[in-house]
């Protein structure tokens, strides 16, 4: 149960309102590569400005760290937000994020209007969660509104300090249908309950790995990490991606999915190439046999037809983590027939962000998933169990 304040809770008429919204967009040469970000923000906005707030809009993009490095400027979005709201928003540009012009465009405001302001990681005191740069963001609002869950598991100035120094603070839409869906599907799951985990590292996942075993039937390893746990029952994994502080680590989740009665499944077969490219040959071998000179890049043909048998009845999947090196089209098997299946599946289908949406955005098929998380580390420990200081910041109803 989402049990923080949201928008439907408060009375924004007249009030200056700060967002904290989450359009940390991809960008090349100056254009928006994917706005999914800026469109999963406009409920919130629209409902603001709907109500009659003075919606002041904040995010970072990229790590400028400090700088205000004009490629990582929110000017693009500005744009692209206006063309989407159908109405004005007022760019404004301040390489100090909160100088005296911004105050003054904010003074001007009417009911409905809408401002943003420029990257809050232009001042190098947000990822730090700098009292003077919350209290400066705090200065220019009556009511703060996190939307951001994409920066909820950080703690700093625009995510947390500054709900410290304003009244009312409350969740945007977007904060809380990701927890809910998120929420809903590790503590009140539709069974069978299936987690397909994948990508790089072991290590970026280990709280996720253990706390979801406490809660699925199945669990699905792939991808990059898989090498460890294979490793781990004594195969020889060639040049694959091993983390040896981990075996340790794989070898008590092999102990645990038995105490918890879950089904943990690993590879069976890989496909192998002498390098890590796209250019040169590659063959499947049983994933316990990887010739030492060669390395896994995906899930080979067994482990996918095995892998789509364990879900199948599933009711609740949920997914984070590419099953091989999907960027590179002689490795992108094992994840676009994963994604294919779970598409194709009646069962609730949660998308952690990152590369699995990435992932399953670049095989068209996003309208066929349940929800597709707007933010990869922020599910990645929210589902490890983790406390979200973004999350936290904010009141309870
Ligand atoms: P992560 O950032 O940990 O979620 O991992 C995502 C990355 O893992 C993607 O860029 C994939 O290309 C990469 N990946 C998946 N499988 C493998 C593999 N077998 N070997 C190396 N990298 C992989």
């Amino acid at each position: 149960m989402f049990n923080k304040k949201t928008i439907d809770d408060i009375n924004v008429k007249g009030k200056r309102v700060l967002v904290r919204c989450d359009f940390n967009v991809p960008l090349k040469d100056g254009a928006i590569t994917d706005d999914t970000r800026i469109t999963s923000s406009l409920p919130t906005i629209k409902k603001l400005i709907a109500d009659g707030g003075k919606v002041i809009l904040c995010s970072h993009l990229g790590k400028p760290k400090g700088e205000p490095l004009p490629e990582m400027s929110l000017a693009p979005v500005a744009k692209r937000l206006s063309e989407l709201l159908g109405k004005e928003v007022v760019f404004a540009k301040d390489d100090k994020v909160v100088g005296p012009g911004v105050k003054a465009a904010v003074e001007a405001m009417k009911e409905g209007d809408v401002v943003l302001l420029e990257n809050t990681r232009y001042r190098a005191e947000e990822t730090k969660n700098g009292e003077e740069f919350s209290k400066e963001l705090a200065s220019l609002a009556d009511v703060f509104v996190n939307d951001a869950f994409g920066s909820a598991h950080r703690a700093h100035s625009s995510t947390t300090g500054v709900a410290s120094f304003v009244d009312t603070v409350a969740s945007g839409y977007l904060m809380k249908k990701e927890i809910d869906f998120l929420g809903n599907a590790v503590e009140n799951p539709k069974r069978p309950f299936a987690a397909v985990l994948g990508g790089s590292k072991v290590s970026s996942k280990i709280s996720v790995i253990d706390n979801l075993l406490d809660k699925v039937d199945i669990l699905i390893i792939g991808g990059g990490m898989a090498y460890t746990f294979v490793k781990a029952q004594g195969g020889s994994i060639g040049k694959s991606l091993l983390e040896d502080d981990y075996l340790d680590y794989c070898k008590k989740m092999f102990e645990k999915a038995k105490a918890k009665n879950v089904k943990l499944l690993i590879p069976v077969d890989t496909v192998v190439a002498k390098e890590f490219s796209n250019e040169v040959p590659n063959h499947v071998v049983k994933v316990d046999a990887i010739p030492d000179d060669e390395m896994g890049l995906d899930i080979g043909p067994e482990t996918i037809k095995l892998y789509i048998d364990a879900i199948k009845d599933a009711k609740t999947i949920l997914w984070n983590g590419p099953m091989g090196v999907f960027e590179m089209s002689n490795y992108e098997k094992g994840t676009k027939d994963l994604a294919q299946a779970m598409a194709d599946l009646d069962a609730i289908t949660i998308i952690g962000g990152g590369d699995s949406a990435a992932a399953v955005k670049q095989f068209k098929l996003e309208d066929k998933m349940t929800h597709i998380s707007t933010g990869g580390g922020a599910s990645l420990e929210f589902l490890g169990g983790e406390e979200l200081p973004g999350l936290a910041a904010i009141q309870d109803v």
